[in-house]
Order: C-alpha cells, then sequence, then structure tokens
C-alpha cells in the first residue's frame, strides 16, 4: 500500500502516525528540523487528550509521564486572593471519564516519537522540508526544499503555525499576530516559592496579564508561563528575553504574585499568532492538521490536545473508507472544523474578557465565577471535555453502511 505523506514531525504529525499506523496504514514523516523534538516547557492534557491517547495506542505511556494535579485555580493578580477553583478529582474523572494532568513537552513528543520509531509502519524522515505539492487524482507528489520528491496517496499538513501545505491550500498569508507575548520559563522546583508549591494548574488574573504555574516531570520543576498584552507587532518565537523585560509587564499586580516572576530564569519570549476560523481545509488528497489547520492561543490550553483528536478524527475516517481518500478527508473536516473553530474563538474571548480585564470588568469577573459550583463548571467546560470527536467519527462511519 502506497503511504500517507505527513508534513511535520511536531505532536499533531507523530500522533496522526500513530493513529493511522493503529489501522494498519504505512506513513512517511517529512521533518524540516534536523532532529525531531519539542521545546523544554510544560502542557496541560484535558481529559480529551487522554481519550486520543488511548486511541493512539500510547495511554499508558502518556500516563506514566504526567503528573495529576488537584485542580485549576483562578487567582486575582491584584489582590493575590483565590477568585476560583474547580476541583479535579473522582468527580471530574467520573464526569469525563479521564483526568486532567500537565506533562512537560519533551516527554509527550518522546512517548510519540518512541511509538513511532518501533512501528514498521511508520518511516521517520528528517531535514525533509515540505515546500510545495502536486497531485493527479491518485498520487501526492511532494516536493521538498532541496528539490527532491516524495509520493504518497495523500499528504497531511501538520507543518504547524506557517505551514507551506496551508500557504498552497488556502494561502490566506501569515498568521495574526495578537499582540500577546507570552514569556516562559522552567525552574527546579526548590526554587519556586514555597508557599505557592500547589498540586495544581494556577492561573493568575490582572489587567493586560497573567501568570500560570505548574509542577513538571514528577514535581522536579515548575513550568512558568507569563503573558502580557503589549501590543507586539510582530510576530517572534522563542527568542531569549532579559529578566527585566519580563518585569515591565507586570509592574502593576501585587506582590505575591510578582515573586512569581522574580523567581524566572533563562527566559524566552513568544509573541502570540492565532488564525480565523476557515470553512476548507482539504485540497483532493491534501488536508491540514493541528496548528497548520487551526492555530489558536493557548488559553484554554487544546492546541495540541485538539491536534491529537485529529489524528484520531483523520485516521478514523481513512480507515473507514481506504478506497476513498478525498471522501474520508472531507469527512475528516467535516467532523473537526466546528469544533476546533469553537476552541479558536472562545480562546480570545476568555482571554479579554476573565484573563486580563481590569477594573470592573474584572470585579464582576470574580463575582460570576465565585458564584459557580463544581457542577456549574462541569457543565460549562462539558462541550470541550465531554467529547473527543471520536463519537462523530463512528456515527459517520455507520452513517455510510
Ligand atoms: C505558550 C504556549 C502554551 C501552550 N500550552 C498548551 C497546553 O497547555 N495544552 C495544549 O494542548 N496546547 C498548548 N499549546 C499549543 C500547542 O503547543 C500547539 O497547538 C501544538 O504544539 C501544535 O502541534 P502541531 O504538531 O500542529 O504543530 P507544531 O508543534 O508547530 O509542529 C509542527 C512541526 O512541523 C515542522 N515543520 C514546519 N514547517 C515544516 C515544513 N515545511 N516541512 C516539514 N516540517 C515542517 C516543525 O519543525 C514542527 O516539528 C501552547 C502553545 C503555546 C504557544
Amino acid at each position: 500500500m502506497q503511504p500517507i505523506i505527513i508534513a511535520g514531525g511536531g505532536i499533531g504529525g507523530l500522533a496522526t502516525a500513530m493513529g493511522l499506523a493503529q489501522k494498519g496504514i504505512p506513513s512517511i514523516v517529512l521533518e524540516r528540523a534536523a532532529e525531531l523534538g519539542e521545546i523544554g516547557a510544560g502542557i496541560q492534557l484535558g481529559p480529551n487528550a487522554f481519550h486520543a491517547f488511548d486511541y493512539l495506542g500510547v495511554g499508558d505511556a502518556a500516563r506514566a509521564m504526567a503528573v495529576y494535579i488537584d485542580s485549576l485555580r483562578l487567582m486575582d493578580a491584584m489582590t493575590g486572593n483565590e477568585i476560583t477553583r474547580i476541583p479535579l478529582d473522582d468527580a471530574f474523572r467520573t464526569r469525563f471519564r479521564n483526568p486532567y494532568a500537565v506533562v512537560h513537552r519533551g516527554d509527550l513528543h518522546g512517548v510519540f516519537l518512541r511509538a513511532c520509531r518501533e512501528h514498521d509502519l511508520v518511516d521517520l524522515r528528517t531535514n525533509s522540508g515540505v515546500a510545495s505539492y502536486a497531485q493527479d487524482g491518485a498520487t501526492v507528489t511532494v516536493t521538498l526544499l532541496d528539490g527532491s520528491v516524495v509520493s504518497g496517496r495523500a499528504l497531511i499538513g501538520a507543518d504547524g503555525l506557517w505551514s507551506n501545505v496551508r500557504k498552497q491550500l488556502v494561502g490566506d498569508g501569515a498568521p495574526r499576530v495578537s499582540g500577546h507575548t507570552t514569556y516562559r520559563s522552567v525552574i527546579p522546583t526548590e526554587e519556586m516559592p514555597e508557599d505557592l508549591r500547589w498540586n495544581a494548574a494556577t492561573l493568575w488574573a490582572g489587567p493586560k496579564c497573567h501568570i500560570v504555574h505548574y509542577p513538571l516531570s514528577g514535581w522536579k520543576l515548575f513550568n512558568l508561563v507569563v503573558t502580557y498584552h503589549n501590543d507586539a507587532a510582530e510576530p517572534v518565537a522563542g527568542k531569549p528575553v532579559s529578566h527585566d523585560e519580563v518585569r515591565r509587564g507586570f509592574e502593576h499586580i501585587s506582590p505575591v504574585a510578582q515573586q512569581i516572576i522574580e523567581k524566572g530564569k533563562d527566559w524566552k519570549l513568544w509573541v502570540l499568532c492565532d488564525r480565523d476560523p476557515i470553512t476548507n481545509w482539504v485540497d483532493g488528497r491534501v488536508a491540514l492538521l493541528g496548528d497548520a489547520a487551526h492555530p489558536m492561543l493557548q488559553y484554554f490550553a487544546q492546541g495540541a490536545c485538539m491536534a491529537m483528536e485529529d489524528a484520531v478524527a483523520l485516521s478514523h475516517s481513512i480507515a473507514a473508507t481506504p478506497d476513498d481518500l478525498e471522501g474520508a478527508l472531507d469527512s475528516y473536516q467535516s467532523m473537526r472544523r466546528l469544533r476546533t473553530a469553537r476552541v479558536q474563538l472562545q480562546s480570545r474571548e476568555i482571554g479579554q474578557h476573565v484573563y486580563h480585564p481590569a477594573g470592573a470588568h474584572a470585579e464582576l469577573r470574580n463575582a460570576v465565577m465565585r458564584a459557580k459550583s463544581a457542577t456549574d463548571w462541569y457543565d460549562t467546560i462539558d462541550w470541550l471535555y465531554g467529547s473527543t470527536g471520536l463519537e462523530g467519527a463512528v456515527s459517520a462511519e455507520t452513517r455510510r453502511r
């Protein structure tokens, strides 16, 4: 069987290779970088990620890497007081059939990488940046940046925010620059202020800024992600930045929240980008996946979770109609489009209305959020954590039969 080509060996690309391999479908992963890997930072995993892990055949390995936190805490960065807390206890796990956890990105990517390396049906190739594609109804021919070509039955563009596959398929120019700057640091747990070493994913919300922290890697590390809405105009990814520059965005918040910034070191900067949802990301035998299809701000902590859900829906669709790849890609897209659009748009909304407001707007946020019980919170997030998109894949399969 001719393989399916996947552009990009990030979490989305490797998850897709594993999803296809679970269905007996061979793939070639073309990664532009010289090595396959992830940046040294954390990632939050909603219960929907765990449904995807199980489907993709890496459930046990992924569970072994995770830190299982007790709650999601929202703090007021001006007063230092807790606004609300969403418990992630047995009631949460029962309702959403899986836990909520945090994990080191390298560990998560490593889980997929090991699984791909051990699988005969996955061919991983580095130094293989995808430049463009052509298709004739049966075969997709991919031209690499060095001019060489690779052919397969289909092409999945999992090549991230600046996707070359998207450039050709959609042609909608550069991503939208949000004006929000995120600084990341990972510190040893003993350097985190002792009174803030909570087993929680904590978010301190302040005017035009917020701070997130949680433990990582068996509690050896703490992940710090701090964001400042400073109207930055140019996209930036992973640039080292001075402590003073980070500090400047947080001088107006309470000392208890500021001390988190003081503990960070080796800060790196990202100017966040996303895109508006689009109505089509499929062209014949070519489709987009993950950030290439629906890049979003990280405010729901769902970009990688959505990429893994995409991988589930895509593998399911292709396996359901192996002789109709175009139909399978259309069906994958219709399973995923509105759900991912909702996360894209609502991520912007919570940045504006929950994480960054000031004055009366912040007071109102606090009052509304304080009034919610755990059950209210579970109802509020049911649309996101209560489904993987796999249910859609299963019913689509049933409809076709
Ligand atoms: C600050 C921050 C915090 C976040 N926190 C969370 C979180 O808590 N939970 C969560 O679920 N998500 C989170 N996300 C989002 C998440 O990181 C992304 O959505 C996810 O990594 C996207 O995966 P991907 O595989 O689609 O793209 P990427 O991870 O960008 O992978 C794309 C891959 O393609 C390669 N590539 C690029 N161009 C080419 C080419 N032309 N040819 C071949 N290969 C190419 C790249 O080298 C890369 O390996 C966060 C994002 C940010 C910025």
